[in-house]
Formats: structure tokens, C-alpha cells, sequence
């Protein structure tokens, strides 16, 4: 069994945390979330599932990008998009 059960959930706002911490400050955010029950590993996993890689924080670092979780325009799953006008996720992109 797994005692995964004290863990809290992330919600669309830790995420949209995360997606910040990442992109700005990362030490604050994981400090700001141990306080919360989170631990480092959790938040590491959670940026990876979010879409938060090493690739996509370097093209992040370039330009003046508004990064946060918005609705795919062809599926309506949500997903890490880089600006207003990146409204297509990876998947639905693909499949173009
Ligand atoms: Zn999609």
C-alpha cells in the first residue's frame, strides 16, 4: 500500500506557482511549498508533468513570454503555454 494519502493535491494555482517558481526563482518556490506539505521530489515531478523541462524554461529565457496553463483550442485539455497566442497543445500541434 502506499501512503501517498497525506500528500496534498495540486491545484490550478500551486501549478500556476510552479510554473512561475521555475521560471523565476526556484529555491523560493520550493521552500514556499515544503511549507505546504510538498516535498522538493513531488515538485520536481509536477514541473516535469506540467511540461516544465529544462528545453522549454531555456526558450522561456528568451523573449518576453507569458507563461502560464490555458486551454488547448483543439482538445480543451489544459497545458503549459508559453503566450497568449500559443493556444495549441503539443499533441494537437503534432497532429497538424
Ligand atoms: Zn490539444
Amino acid at each position: 500500500m502506499s501512503s501517498h494519502s497525506s500528500a496534498p493535491s495540486f491545484t490550478s494555482s500551486i501549478d500556476g506557482w510552479i510554473i512561475k517558481g521555475f521560471l523565476d526563482d526556484r529555491s523560493a518556490i520550493f521552500k514556499k511549498l515544503s511549507t505546504l506539505g510538498f516535498t522538493r521530489n513531488a515538485i520536481i515531478d509536477r514541473a516535469r508533468e506540467l511540461g516544465l523541462s529544462d528545453q522549454f524554461i531555456k526558450k522561456c529565457s528568451v523573449g518576453n513570454h507569458d507563461v502560464a496553463m490555458r486551454a488547448c483550442l483543439g482538445c480543451n485539455e489544459r497545458f503549459l503555454s508559453m503566450g497568449v497566442g500559443n493556444r495549441l497543445c503539443p499533441r494537437c500541434r503534432n497532429r497538424r
